[in-house]
């Protein structure tokens, strides 16, 4: 293993907090931990121990191949480094109101916006941002797995927020940051560490925090996170912000092993202490009062009669549908007012549920739909083995017996996707980009 850069071991051993346990963690394998859906079909994994703050998640013993798992697709789990998973005890203490609107601003991949989507639980509406367009792309294929009907995913920079002040009861800014916590797994990581390169997330750490600021509410949350152990980074921009900001530190949940980092504000997650690669958290309330008359402008939605959706499941949770250009969609009635206020201010990747392409007759179904677990057509399914499930999930086709028309595929009950079924053979619909691109073995059973 590559040598862990000097300037970085030498702030280490001059720390109070941290100590040479830290170091020595940094060079043994990393933890694998997973989250499960509660929505979708329990996998049975050879489970070692629960994550003690976080309800559905575990460690593994070792690491499976996920991409050779069908349910791993099919959003049944979600692996996630143990420490981030945190966040789901903290959110547990925060007091927001019915309909929470959240906003995840560096959401890419999307393990902390799955989390909290569960959280949510179809109430209130997430607005899943992230800058870089590829990355959210991939965080638009990560939430629509995990299947909820009150998720937005838009790709702005930080600044675009300023356009819709006083909206969020909640940010969670998983800021981009020099990754020590990275070290561990990733050896490239190491190489790509340098003092300039800490010193300048930190000042854009800032800069993101200033961007968004206007659009917290008034007693709304701050959750601020990082994947590392640099100060500059943590501690020290939480005193910058309460030099700039009207705001106050929240108490957080106390489990085993969390250091409370040098100036009293949030907390450590260090390997070697606890079972996580590294995890630095604070919590923030907003204190400041919003001066502005201006009532935000709602944009026209062209609605769409639920008559149309008639054949969907709706397990209780209810849908409005609405249409734009020639694409039917469907979210949460309340997640739909709120994007209907901001719907020009951003850029968006993804809308509630794409449910499909507009025809004459009727709609082409989207993937969006196939994964959305209370929303979907489950009439025409046809179960899977798992060379099939395998075979789909990595484009090909092959015999599958099955009448004229668009057919919904499973595995162990749960949907993977859409084929358009053609008689003698299918057309598969699973989307190009999301597609298994190894080679797939030949023993597969
Ligand atoms: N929250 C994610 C999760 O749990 O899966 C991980 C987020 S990662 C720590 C930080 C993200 O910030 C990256 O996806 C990165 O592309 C994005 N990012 C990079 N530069 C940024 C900037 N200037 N403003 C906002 N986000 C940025």
């Amino acid at each position: 293993m590559s040598v862990l850069p000097t300037p970085f071991v030498e702030r280490i051993k001059s720390s109070t907090l941290f100590d040479d346990k830290l170091l020595a963690a940094l060079d043994e394998e990393a933890p694998i931990s997973i989250r499960f859906n509660t929505k979708k079909t329990l996998q049975a994994f050879n489970e070692t121990q629960s994550v003690a703050w976080c309800e559905s998640a575990f460690y593994l013993k070792e690491r499976p191949s996920f991409t050779l798992d069908p349910l791993f697709h099919a959003g049944c789990y979600y692996p996630q480094e143990a420490g981030s998973m945190y966040i789901h005890s903290v959110l547990k203490t925060l007091d927001l109101p019915e309909n929470p609107v959240a906003l995840d601003l560096c959401a890419a991949p999307g393990g902390k916006s799955t989390l909290l989507t569960s959280f949510l639980d179809n109430k209130g509406i997430l607005i899943s941002n992230e800058v870089i367009r590829t990355r959210a792309n991939i965080l638009a294929e990560n939430i629509s797995k995990w299947g909820y009907s009150n998720c937005f995913v838009t790709c702005n920079d930080p600044k675009d927020f300023k356009k819709v002040p006083n909206l969020f009861d909640l940010i969670l800014i998983d800021a981009p940051c020099s990754g020590e916590g990275m070290f561990r797994k990733d050896i490239k990581a190491r190489a790509e560490w340098s003092l300039e390169n800490a010193q300048h997330c930190s000042l854009r750490q800032r800069r993101i925090i200033a961007d968004v600021w206007d659009s917290i509410k008034e007693d709304g949350y701050i959750l601020y996170s990082t994947c590392t152990f640099n100060p500059a980074e943590n501690e020290e921009n939480v005193s910058w912000m309460l030099e700039n900001f009207d705001c106050e530190v929240c108490e957080l949940p106390l489990f085993e092993g969390m250091l409370k980092d040098s100036l009293n504000y949030g907390y450590y997650f260090t390997p070697g202490t606890t079972a996580t690669e590294g995890f630095y958290c604070v919590l923030l309330q907003k204190k400041e009062v919003f001066k502005s008359n201006k009532k935000p402008k709602t944009n026209k939605t062209n609605f769409v009669s639920s008559q149309l959706f008639q054949s969907l499941i709706d397990e209780k949770i209810e849908h409005a549908f609405f249409e734009e250009n020639d694409n039917y969609f469907a979210a949460t009635p309340f997640s739909l007012d709120i994007y209907s206020i901001i719907d020009k201010s951003l850029f968006w990747i993804k809308r509630g549920v794409f449910v499909g392409t507009k025809q004459k007759k009727g709609f082409n179904p989207e993937i969006d739909l196939a994964l959305n677990f209370s929303l979907r057509n489950t009439s025409e399914t046809i179960e899977l083995t798992k060379k099939e499930a395998l075979q789909y999930l990595h484009g090909d086709t092959f015999p599958l017996e099955g009448t004229i028309g668009f057919k919904l595929l499973t595995y162990k009950g749960e949907t993977l996707g859409y084929i358009k079924h053609l008689g003698n053979r299918f057309n598969n619909l699973f989307p190009k980009e999301w597609r298994i691109r190894m080679n797939l073995p030949t023993d597969i059973i």
